[in-house]
Protein backbone atom coordinates (compact mmCIF):
# COMPACT_ATOMS: atom_id res chain seq x y z
CA UNK A 1 0.00 0.00 0.00
CA UNK A 2 1.52 3.18 -1.46
CA UNK A 3 1.44 5.93 1.59
CA UNK A 4 1.16 9.89 1.47
CA UNK A 5 2.10 12.91 3.55
CA UNK A 6 0.47 16.35 2.86
CA UNK A 7 -0.03 18.52 5.24
CA UNK A 8 0.07 22.70 3.85
CA UNK A 9 -1.05 24.49 6.70
CA UNK A 10 2.13 27.14 7.42
CA UNK A 11 2.70 26.72 11.05
CA UNK A 12 4.02 29.32 13.46
CA UNK A 13 4.48 29.10 16.92
CA UNK A 14 5.71 30.98 20.19
CA UNK A 15 5.04 33.83 22.64
CA UNK A 16 3.53 36.33 21.40
CA UNK A 17 3.28 34.85 18.03
CA UNK A 18 -0.01 36.34 16.72
CA UNK A 19 1.19 40.07 17.33
CA UNK A 20 4.90 39.11 15.72
CA UNK A 21 3.36 38.19 12.81
CA UNK A 22 1.02 41.20 12.00
CA UNK A 23 2.02 41.60 8.21
CA UNK A 24 1.31 37.91 7.43
CA UNK A 25 -2.71 38.71 7.71
CA UNK A 26 -2.85 41.76 4.63
CA UNK A 27 -1.60 39.18 2.50
CA UNK A 28 -5.47 37.08 2.80
CA UNK A 29 -7.36 40.41 1.82
CA UNK A 30 -8.66 43.79 3.42
CA UNK A 31 -12.20 41.89 5.34
CA UNK A 32 -11.48 39.56 7.64
CA UNK A 33 -14.25 37.52 10.13
CA UNK A 34 -13.22 36.57 13.10
CA UNK A 35 -15.70 33.45 14.18
CA UNK A 36 -15.03 32.51 18.01
CA UNK A 37 -16.86 31.07 20.99
CA UNK A 38 -18.82 33.34 23.35
CA UNK A 39 -16.35 34.47 26.17
CA UNK A 40 -13.06 32.16 26.50
CA UNK A 41 -10.81 34.46 23.13
CA UNK A 42 -11.97 37.46 25.28
CA UNK A 43 -10.87 35.98 28.47
CA UNK A 44 -7.73 34.54 27.77
CA UNK A 45 -6.60 37.68 25.48
CA UNK A 46 -6.39 36.17 21.97
CA UNK A 47 -9.21 38.27 20.41
CA UNK A 48 -7.58 40.91 22.11
CA UNK A 49 -4.35 40.06 20.35
CA UNK A 50 -5.89 39.82 16.77
CA UNK A 51 -7.83 42.92 17.01
CA UNK A 52 -4.80 45.16 17.57
CA UNK A 53 -3.28 43.35 14.94
CA UNK A 54 -5.89 43.92 11.92
CA UNK A 55 -6.36 47.51 13.42
CA UNK A 56 -2.60 48.04 13.09
CA UNK A 57 -2.42 46.54 9.27
CA UNK A 58 -5.57 48.49 8.66
CA UNK A 59 -8.06 45.48 8.13
CA UNK A 60 -11.76 45.93 8.01
CA UNK A 61 -13.27 43.01 10.44
CA UNK A 62 -16.29 41.23 12.20
CA UNK A 63 -16.93 39.49 14.78
CA UNK A 64 -18.85 35.71 14.84
CA UNK A 65 -18.64 34.96 18.42
CA UNK A 66 -22.07 32.19 18.86
CA UNK A 67 -20.11 29.49 18.20
CA UNK A 68 -21.14 26.74 21.14
CA UNK A 69 -19.55 23.73 21.69
CA UNK A 70 -20.58 21.15 19.37
CA UNK A 71 -21.33 23.57 16.95
CA UNK A 72 -24.77 22.70 14.59
CA UNK A 73 -25.51 22.93 11.17
CA UNK A 74 -27.73 26.22 11.45
CA UNK A 75 -24.51 28.18 13.72
CA UNK A 76 -22.00 27.76 10.54
CA UNK A 77 -24.44 28.89 8.41
CA UNK A 78 -25.24 31.73 10.62
CA UNK A 79 -21.84 32.72 10.87
CA UNK A 80 -21.36 32.07 7.02
CA UNK A 81 -24.01 33.98 5.99
CA UNK A 82 -22.80 37.19 7.89
CA UNK A 83 -19.61 36.77 6.20
CA UNK A 84 -21.19 36.33 2.68
CA UNK A 85 -23.42 39.54 3.12
CA UNK A 86 -20.67 41.36 4.59
CA UNK A 87 -18.06 40.17 1.63
CA UNK A 88 -15.35 39.15 4.29
CA UNK A 89 -11.79 37.93 2.55
CA UNK A 90 -10.49 35.48 5.11
CA UNK A 91 -11.66 34.05 8.27
CA UNK A 92 -9.67 34.13 11.73
CA UNK A 93 -10.96 31.32 13.93
CA UNK A 94 -9.91 31.23 17.71
CA UNK A 95 -11.00 28.62 20.21
CA UNK A 96 -10.81 25.03 21.23
CA UNK A 97 -11.86 22.64 18.45
CA UNK A 98 -15.49 23.78 18.00
CA UNK A 99 -14.56 27.30 16.86
CA UNK A 100 -12.00 26.04 14.63
CA UNK A 101 -14.09 23.08 13.11
CA UNK A 102 -17.23 25.55 12.53
CA UNK A 103 -14.65 28.32 11.28
CA UNK A 104 -13.70 25.61 8.46
CA UNK A 105 -16.97 24.78 7.41
CA UNK A 106 -18.19 29.06 7.18
CA UNK A 107 -15.00 28.83 4.71
CA UNK A 108 -16.40 26.19 2.44
CA UNK A 109 -19.82 26.97 2.38
CA UNK A 110 -18.84 30.93 1.69
CA UNK A 111 -15.69 29.71 -1.06
CA UNK A 112 -18.39 26.76 -2.41
CA UNK A 113 -21.50 28.79 -2.08
CA UNK A 114 -23.02 25.66 -0.28
CA UNK A 115 -26.67 25.59 0.53
CA UNK A 116 -27.61 23.49 4.00
CA UNK A 117 -28.86 20.51 1.46
CA UNK A 118 -25.39 19.99 0.04
CA UNK A 119 -22.87 21.00 3.07
CA UNK A 120 -21.69 17.60 3.83
CA UNK A 121 -21.90 16.21 -0.31
CA UNK A 122 -18.57 16.52 -0.78
CA UNK A 123 -18.81 18.33 -3.57
CA UNK A 124 -16.56 21.44 -2.89
CA UNK A 125 -14.72 24.04 -4.84
CA UNK A 126 -13.06 26.40 -2.98
CA UNK A 127 -12.81 27.90 0.39
CA UNK A 128 -12.17 30.90 2.12
CA UNK A 129 -8.62 31.14 3.42
CA UNK A 130 -8.09 30.26 6.95
CA UNK A 131 -6.00 31.90 9.85
CA UNK A 132 -6.17 29.06 12.67
CA UNK A 133 -5.24 30.32 16.27
CA UNK A 134 -5.73 27.43 18.64
CA UNK A 135 -6.78 27.87 22.21
CA UNK A 136 -6.75 24.49 23.64
CA UNK A 137 -4.36 21.58 23.11
CA UNK A 138 -6.03 18.63 22.09
CA UNK A 139 -8.06 18.55 18.73
CA UNK A 140 -5.29 19.38 16.20
CA UNK A 141 -8.09 21.10 14.27
CA UNK A 142 -5.48 24.09 13.52
CA UNK A 143 -3.48 21.50 10.80
CA UNK A 144 -6.24 19.27 9.47
CA UNK A 145 -8.80 18.63 6.73
CA UNK A 146 -11.53 17.42 8.72
CA UNK A 147 -14.32 20.01 10.64
CA UNK A 148 -16.83 17.75 12.79
CA UNK A 149 -20.32 19.59 12.96
CA UNK A 150 -23.45 18.26 14.53
CA UNK A 151 -26.13 17.91 12.03
CA UNK A 152 -29.73 18.89 14.62
CA UNK A 153 -31.67 17.09 12.44
CA UNK A 154 -30.56 13.78 12.16
CA UNK A 155 -29.10 14.01 15.95
CA UNK A 156 -25.46 12.84 15.09
CA UNK A 157 -22.46 14.14 14.27
CA UNK A 158 -21.15 14.74 10.75
CA UNK A 159 -17.84 15.18 9.81
CA UNK A 160 -16.63 17.21 5.91
CA UNK A 161 -13.63 15.97 4.74
CA UNK A 162 -11.72 18.07 2.27
CA UNK A 163 -8.11 19.59 1.78
CA UNK A 164 -9.61 23.05 1.17
CA UNK A 165 -9.87 23.65 4.56
CA UNK A 166 -7.17 23.28 5.79
CA UNK A 167 -5.85 26.33 7.21
CA UNK A 168 -3.65 28.70 5.83
CA UNK A 169 -1.53 29.35 8.47
CA UNK A 170 -1.47 27.84 12.69
CA UNK A 171 -0.63 30.28 15.33
CA UNK A 172 0.11 28.50 17.91
CA UNK A 173 0.60 30.78 21.39
CA UNK A 174 0.23 28.57 24.53
CA UNK A 175 0.00 32.13 26.77
CA UNK A 176 -3.99 31.28 25.57
CA UNK A 177 -4.44 28.52 28.03
CA UNK A 178 -3.05 29.91 30.82
CA UNK A 179 -6.58 30.01 31.69
CA UNK A 180 -8.04 26.80 30.65
CA UNK A 181 -9.22 24.58 33.79
CA UNK A 182 -7.39 21.64 34.75
CA UNK A 183 -9.85 19.43 33.66
CA UNK A 184 -10.21 20.25 30.94
CA UNK A 185 -6.12 20.74 30.24
CA UNK A 186 -6.33 17.10 30.83
CA UNK A 187 -9.16 16.08 28.78
CA UNK A 188 -8.00 18.02 25.54
CA UNK A 189 -4.40 16.67 25.87
CA UNK A 190 -5.14 13.09 26.30
CA UNK A 191 -7.23 13.23 23.36
CA UNK A 192 -4.13 14.78 21.60
CA UNK A 193 -2.51 11.33 23.09
CA UNK A 194 -5.49 9.47 21.48
CA UNK A 195 -5.09 10.94 17.87
CA UNK A 196 -0.90 9.62 18.18
CA UNK A 197 -2.06 6.38 19.67
CA UNK A 198 -4.51 6.36 17.06
CA UNK A 199 -2.52 7.11 14.11
CA UNK A 200 0.27 4.83 15.02
CA UNK A 201 -2.50 2.27 15.19
CA UNK A 202 -3.77 2.85 12.25
CA UNK A 203 -3.45 0.77 8.82
CA UNK A 204 -2.90 4.46 6.82
CA UNK A 205 0.61 5.39 9.28
CA UNK A 206 3.66 5.60 7.45
CA UNK A 207 7.16 6.54 8.60
CA UNK A 208 6.84 10.34 8.44
CA UNK A 209 3.24 10.30 11.01
CA UNK A 210 5.25 7.33 13.17
CA UNK A 211 7.70 9.91 13.56
CA UNK A 212 5.57 12.66 14.35
CA UNK A 213 3.29 10.56 16.63
CA UNK A 214 6.37 9.02 18.90
CA UNK A 215 7.24 12.60 19.60
CA UNK A 216 3.93 13.45 20.75
CA UNK A 217 3.07 10.56 22.82
CA UNK A 218 6.49 10.62 24.24
CA UNK A 219 6.02 13.98 24.93
CA UNK A 220 2.73 13.32 26.60
CA UNK A 221 3.10 10.36 28.53
CA UNK A 222 6.38 12.40 30.20
CA UNK A 223 3.96 15.32 31.53
CA UNK A 224 1.06 12.41 32.81
CA UNK A 225 2.82 12.28 36.58
CA UNK A 226 2.52 16.22 36.91
CA UNK A 227 -1.17 16.02 35.56
CA UNK A 228 -1.89 13.58 38.56
CA UNK A 229 0.18 16.04 40.89
CA UNK A 230 -2.05 18.86 39.64
CA UNK A 231 -5.16 16.71 39.80
CA UNK A 232 -4.45 15.93 43.78
CA UNK A 233 -3.22 19.19 44.81
CA UNK A 234 -5.97 21.37 42.60
CA UNK A 235 -3.15 23.67 42.13
CA UNK A 236 -3.13 24.47 38.14
CA UNK A 237 -0.23 26.54 38.71
CA UNK A 238 2.07 23.25 38.20
CA UNK A 239 0.73 23.96 34.52
CA UNK A 240 3.78 26.38 33.62
CA UNK A 241 3.83 28.30 30.28
CA UNK A 242 6.45 25.68 29.33
CA UNK A 243 4.43 23.11 30.20
CA UNK A 244 1.15 24.41 28.42
CA UNK A 245 3.76 24.74 24.90
CA UNK A 246 4.87 20.95 25.42
CA UNK A 247 0.88 20.13 25.13
CA UNK A 248 0.32 22.54 22.46
CA UNK A 249 3.07 21.89 19.95
CA UNK A 250 2.24 17.67 21.20
CA UNK A 251 -1.03 18.13 20.04
CA UNK A 252 -0.06 19.81 17.04
CA UNK A 253 2.03 17.18 16.10
CA UNK A 254 -1.01 14.32 16.86
CA UNK A 255 -3.40 16.52 14.17
CA UNK A 256 -0.62 16.55 11.06
CA UNK A 257 -0.95 12.70 12.17
CA UNK A 258 -4.45 12.03 11.84
CA UNK A 259 -4.11 14.61 9.19
CA UNK A 260 -2.63 11.12 7.21
CA UNK A 261 -3.81 8.37 9.17
CA UNK A 262 -7.39 9.58 10.26
CA UNK A 263 -8.79 7.92 13.63
CA UNK A 264 -9.53 3.88 14.39
CA UNK A 265 -12.45 2.11 16.33
CA UNK A 266 -11.51 4.35 19.63
CA UNK A 267 -12.97 7.27 17.84
CA UNK A 268 -15.53 6.08 16.65
CA UNK A 269 -16.62 4.67 20.21
CA UNK A 270 -16.07 7.66 21.99
CA UNK A 271 -18.71 9.64 19.84
CA UNK A 272 -21.42 7.71 20.99
CA UNK A 273 -19.57 8.53 25.13
CA UNK A 274 -20.18 11.91 24.38
CA UNK A 275 -23.37 12.07 22.05
CA UNK A 276 -25.42 10.20 24.58
CA UNK A 277 -23.42 10.37 27.46
CA UNK A 278 -22.09 13.28 27.79
CA UNK A 279 -18.73 11.95 28.26
CA UNK A 280 -15.98 14.54 27.35
CA UNK A 281 -14.75 13.65 24.21
CA UNK A 282 -10.88 13.29 25.27
CA UNK A 283 -11.94 11.62 28.55
CA UNK A 284 -13.99 9.24 26.36
CA UNK A 285 -10.92 8.03 24.42
CA UNK A 286 -8.29 7.88 26.73
CA UNK A 287 -10.43 5.06 28.83
CA UNK A 288 -11.28 3.47 25.24
CA UNK A 289 -7.53 3.30 23.99
CA UNK A 290 -5.34 0.73 26.86
CA UNK A 291 -8.26 -1.87 25.56
CA UNK A 292 -8.36 -1.33 22.11
CA UNK A 293 -4.60 -1.38 22.74
CA UNK A 294 -5.15 -4.86 24.66
CA UNK A 295 -7.45 -6.33 22.08
CA UNK A 296 -5.07 -5.13 18.80
CA UNK A 297 -2.00 -6.56 20.22
CA UNK A 298 -3.71 -10.13 20.28
CA UNK A 299 -3.17 -9.44 16.56
CA UNK A 300 -0.32 -7.25 15.68
CA UNK A 301 1.63 -7.27 19.24
CA UNK A 302 5.13 -6.12 17.56
CA UNK A 303 3.09 -2.53 16.32
CA UNK A 304 1.33 -2.18 20.12
CA UNK A 305 5.09 -3.40 21.42
CA UNK A 306 6.29 0.04 19.39
CA UNK A 307 3.40 2.00 20.80
CA UNK A 308 4.10 0.63 24.56
CA UNK A 309 7.55 1.78 23.44
CA UNK A 310 7.04 5.51 22.70
CA UNK A 311 4.80 5.50 25.29
CA UNK A 312 8.26 4.03 27.68
CA UNK A 313 6.31 1.35 28.93
CA UNK A 314 6.11 -2.27 29.30
CA UNK A 315 2.81 -3.39 29.13
CA UNK A 316 -0.88 -2.13 28.16
CA UNK A 317 -1.97 -2.89 31.93
CA UNK A 318 0.03 0.08 33.01
CA UNK A 319 -1.63 2.65 30.43
CA UNK A 320 -4.70 1.33 32.02
CA UNK A 321 -3.75 1.81 35.69
CA UNK A 322 -2.60 5.65 34.24
CA UNK A 323 -5.63 5.85 33.06
CA UNK A 324 -8.18 5.58 35.98
CA UNK A 325 -6.11 7.07 38.51
CA UNK A 326 -5.91 10.64 36.02
CA UNK A 327 -9.97 9.93 35.40
CA UNK A 328 -11.13 8.71 38.71
CA UNK A 329 -14.18 7.58 39.19
CA UNK A 330 -16.13 5.61 36.31
CA UNK A 331 -19.60 6.81 34.63
CA UNK A 332 -22.13 4.10 35.26
CA UNK A 333 -23.02 2.17 31.83
CA UNK A 334 -25.23 -0.37 31.39
CA UNK A 335 -25.26 -3.98 28.97
CA UNK A 336 -28.02 -2.47 26.74
CA UNK A 337 -26.09 1.16 26.40
CA UNK A 338 -22.99 -0.88 25.47
CA UNK A 339 -24.79 -2.83 22.90
CA UNK A 340 -26.24 0.09 20.99
CA UNK A 341 -23.59 2.35 21.60
CA UNK A 342 -21.31 -0.68 19.70
CA UNK A 343 -24.04 -1.50 17.27
CA UNK A 344 -23.56 2.71 16.07
CA UNK A 345 -19.90 2.53 16.46
CA UNK A 346 -19.04 -0.44 14.05
CA UNK A 347 -21.07 1.48 11.31
CA UNK A 348 -18.70 4.65 11.75
CA UNK A 349 -15.38 5.21 8.64
CA UNK A 350 -13.01 5.04 10.96
CA UNK A 351 -13.36 1.08 11.77
CA UNK A 352 -11.71 0.29 8.81
CA UNK A 353 -8.75 2.12 9.33
CA UNK A 354 -8.09 -0.60 12.58
CA UNK A 355 -5.48 -2.94 11.31
CA UNK A 356 -7.04 -5.95 13.44
CA UNK A 357 -11.24 -5.03 12.47
CA UNK A 358 -13.25 -5.77 15.70
CA UNK A 359 -16.55 -7.46 15.53
CA UNK A 360 -19.63 -6.06 17.22
CA UNK A 361 -18.79 -8.38 19.94
CA UNK A 362 -15.43 -7.04 20.69
CA UNK A 363 -16.11 -3.37 20.51
CA UNK A 364 -18.82 -4.60 23.32
CA UNK A 365 -15.72 -6.37 25.20
CA UNK A 366 -13.87 -3.19 24.75
CA UNK A 367 -17.04 -1.05 26.24
CA UNK A 368 -16.97 -3.55 28.98
CA UNK A 369 -13.70 -3.54 30.28
CA UNK A 370 -12.78 -0.39 29.79
CA UNK A 371 -15.84 0.82 32.24
CA UNK A 372 -15.66 -2.08 34.36
CA UNK A 373 -19.09 -3.67 33.12
CA UNK A 374 -19.61 -7.25 34.02
ZN1 LIG B 1 -10.29 13.53 19.08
Amino acid sequence: MSKSYFMPTRVIMGNNCVVENSKMFSTYGKNAMIVTGKSSAKINGAEADVVEVLKAVGINYLIYDQVMSNPTVSCVFEGADYGRDNAVDFIIAIGGGSPLDAAKAMALIIGSNLSEDNLFSGNYTEALPLIAIPTTAGTGSEVTQYSIITNDVLETKIGIKTHLIFPKVALLDAKYMMSLSVVNTVNTTIDALSHAVEGMISIKASGISDSLATRSIRMIMGCVPTMMEVLEEEDSTLFTLEMREKFLYASTLAGMVIAQTGTTAVHAMGYALTYNKQIDHGRANGLLIGEFLRFTEKGEPKLVARVLEAMDIRRVDVYIDMMRKLFGELEPISNEEIRTFSAKAILAGNISNCPVIPTVADLEAIFMASFGVK
